[in-house]
């Protein structure tokens, strides 16, 4: 049986180191904003070569306390148009939306799934202020011309790097061509804790501050409080477990492209689209390997039988969510995002999967045939 993802094995490669990291906390008696969470964000900060490293709650904390802090600067205002990739989690949307900004949609590149340069010029009206960018299944988008599209029309460019961790453009980290780039810290990221936890890095000392404030209820001083905050803090117990893992992350995203290899040369069903191999190979960390099937539900029962585990990411797209049924997004027709809605399959792929594991799946996947 190959499960989609074996957080367990993960985790219990490092369980001694892991059990000492919580130990050490527990011995402590410090749970909140201490030493930990400091050292995290300062290790996390250098492994990314950026200025500033912020953690909190959550991934989507991250996404909504960036542009909320930019807000903050007056550098952008609710009412903004905001270009969103339509192919993504809810969790983009649902920042831009909840801090008042106005989603744009964009359709994907056709290859890689990804925001699409071309279709994010034309999605530009006078009304919009800033791009969010989504480095999907593990990808880096295409900065640079993101960011010469940016410049030229006056824009902000973040980034959701939640699926991306130790990501490389040209061999540069993520981060250093936007306002800021949020993470997520959720168990099955390449960088997961054991809970719930997500940070930002930034190159602006204001944002890093402005967050920071934000975090602790809009507080810089025990009992004053300068903005309306929220708590969304990561915790001493989380930022100690990080620590623990951060030095894995490198091996384990090599791991990661050793299986997508295998997959891509092992893998020749027809009836199966594979994801393509970018030439730089740093620059995807395979957080997914997610492949196209006109017959998906029956390649996922087929894959079922054979005891492999998938999952779709994603089976609705945030336009068609009932949650935005009354908003203008509703009203957006985006046929390939709706139609990759239909057709994405993601194999199993994870540092703890072996060379055998990998075969049996692409064994299963190329003795599908549709009825
Ligand atoms: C996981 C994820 C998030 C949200 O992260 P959480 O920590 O679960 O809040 C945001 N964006 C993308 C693309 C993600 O995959």
């Amino acid at each position: 049986m190959q499960p989609f993802l074996d957080l367990k094995a993960i985790n219990e490669r490092q369980h001694k180191e892991l059990s000492a990291a919580a130990s050490r906390v527990i011995t402590s008696g410090w749970y909140v904003l201490g030493e930990e969470v400091t050292a995290f964000e300062r290790e996390f900060a250098n492994y990314c070569g950026a200025r500033h490293c912020v953690g909190v709650a959550s991934g989507l904390d991250a996404l909504t306390l960036m542009l909320r802090a930019t807000i903050l600067q007056g550098r952008l205002q609710p009412g903004d148009e905001i270009v969103v990739p339509a192919n993504t989690y809810i969790a983009t949307i649902l920042a831009a939306s909840s801090t008042g900004l106005v989603p744009r949609p964009v359709e994907p590149d056709a290859n890689t799934h990804n925001l699409c340069p071309q279709n994010t010029i034309a999605a530009i009206t006078s009304r919009t202020r800033a791009i969010i960018v989504v480095h999907l299944y593990g990808l880096a988008a295409p900065m640079g011309a993101l960011r010469t599209i940016a410049d030229e029309h006056g824009l902000l460019l973040f980034e959701d790097a939640a699926q991306a961790h130790g990501a490389k453009i040209s061999g540069q980290s993520l981060g250093g061509q936007s306002t800021a780039a949020a993470f997520s810290f959720y168990p099955g990221k390449n960088l997961g804790a054991l809970g719930d936890g997500g940070a930002l890095i930034t190159e602006d000392d204001e944002i890093a501050d402005t967050v920071h404030t934000l975090r602790n209820y809009g507080s810089t001083q025990k009992y004053k409080n300068y903005y309306i905050g929220v708590n969304s803090r990561l915790d001493e117990l989380q930022a100690a477990l990080l620590r623990v893992k951060l030095p894995l992350l490198d091996s384990d995203n090599a791991r990661r492209r050793a299986i997508a290899r295998r997959y891509a040369i092992g893998i020749n069903n027809p009836l199966v689209q594979i994801p393509e191999m970018p030439a730089d190979e740093l620059s995807h960390v395979w957080h997914l390997f997610v492949v196209r099937c006109r017959w998906r539900g029956e390649l996922a029962a087929h894959l079922r039988n054979a005891g492999v585990g998938t999952l779709v990411h994603y089976p609705i797209p945030p336009h068609q969510q009932r949650a935005y049924a009354d908003s203008p997004l509703a009203a957006f027709q985006l046929p390939l995002t709706e139609q990759l809605a239909n057709e994405v399959l993601s194999l199993p792929i994870s540092p703890v999967m072996s060379d055998a594991a990998t075969d049996a799946v692409i064994t299963a996947v190329n003795a599908f045939r549709s009825k």
